[in-house]
């Protein structure tokens, strides 16, 4: 079995094979090829949430486990909040194959969902990126998103205003003006990515216009909510795993209230495959929920452990 330890990973995958990796998966996921396991996902109490999230993909033949959790204490002991480590397994046999650090591919798998659904959703010619939030995430979320379009400028809000300066580093860093906004001139967005661990909506129906994108990345948990279920109500709904985004995903609350009926929820992997044609019209709102499934992690985790064997590093242990 071979160990890739966290401080390894950054060397071993690029947001580009994360972008890669994640598309093969819904794909497969879209085909019937994968598929993930139900989440198991417990609060531990003080805010504190530990999970597990697994899958088999029989076509890229990854079987694993994402053992992981949100820590909210950590910023203030000089850690991120989230925690995760993957374990992957020969398929044929269950034999322990590795076990690698989960911190930075989670960002990276996230931070590609969100920019394969902006890539196939939102408007080629999408000039303002919108961020609803600052914390570890939304760096990752503002690299992959600029990676596939033209933005001009971002606009930004967090709930403590006082991270959005780190955020403004990034795009400072990729070229592009930041401005801290408040929620009502979110109407500027063409493209919107909520990304904050937040338990009520923030961002209303009126703060959106017609014809946006919105990548909601933020929940993954019962009780999150990031933005108004009439948002939903009114927008073409996608996600990566249609039974969590109704449970753990922005869509429970949509869902729970008779807004929305689950078999609108398309998965994005439809559209990669070609089975459905994702954006309808120009002033159409496109809404994708991403929920962070375990296949994800399996995949990204597998490219870092083939990077690993080909440069001999990480640690060989016997089992
Ligand atoms: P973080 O702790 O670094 O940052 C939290 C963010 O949420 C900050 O912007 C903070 O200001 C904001 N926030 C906190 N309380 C809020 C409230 N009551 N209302 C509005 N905003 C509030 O967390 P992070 O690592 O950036 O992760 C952000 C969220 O994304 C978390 O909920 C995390 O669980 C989730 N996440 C989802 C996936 C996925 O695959 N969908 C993957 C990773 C993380």
């Amino acid at each position: 079995m071979l160990i890739v330890p966290e401080a390894l990973i950054a060397s071993l995958v690029t947001p580009e094979d994360a972008f890669r990796a994640v598309e093969a998966c819904f794909s497969a996921m879209a085909r019937g090829d994968a598929y993930n396991f139900p989440v198991v996902r417990e609060a531990l109490g003080e805010g504190r949430q530990y999970g597990f999230k697994s899958g088999l993909d029989r076509a890229g033949g990854q079987l694993g486990v994402k053992a992981g959790g949100y820590f909210p204490g950590n910023a203030a002991k000089g850690m991120i909040n989230h925690q995760s480590s993957v374990f992957l397994f020969d398929p044929d046999t269950g034999r322990p194959v590795a076990m690698v650090g989960g911190n930075l591919l989670t960002a990276l798998r996230t931070a590609a969902a969100s920019a394969i659904a902006i890539d196939r959703l939102a408007h080629p010619e999408a000039q303002v990126l919108g961020i609803v939030g600052a914390g570890h995430q939304a760096g990752f979320q503002l690299r992959a998103a600029a990676r596939v379009r033209r933005f001009e400028r971002v606009i930004a809000w967090n709930l403590h205003p006082e991270m959005l300066p780190k955020l403004g580093a990034v795009a400072a860093e990729l070229g592009l003006p930041f401005e801290a906004v408040d929620l009502p001139r979110m109407r500027e967005a063409e493209v919107i990515v909520t990304i904050t661990s937040s338990p009520a909506a923030s961002l209303l129906a009126e703060h959106v216009a017609p014809g946006t994108h919105l990548s909601c990345m933020g929940t993954d948990t019962k009780g999150k909510q990031e933005v108004e279920p009439a948002l939903l109500a009114g927008a073409t709904v996608f996600t990566d795993e249609v039974v969590q985004a109704v449970t753990i995903g922005e869509a429970q609350h949509a869902v729970g209230a008779g807004l929305l009926d689950a078999s609108a929820i398309v998965p994005l992997g439809e559209v990669l495959i070609g089975r459905h044609p994702g954006r309808r019209s120009a002033e159409g709102i496109t809404l994708f929920d991403g929920t962070g499934v375990g296949l994800q992690d399996l995949a990204v985790a597998a490219v870092a452990v083939a990077r690993a064997h080909e440069r001999r590093l990480g640690i060989e242990v016997g089992v």
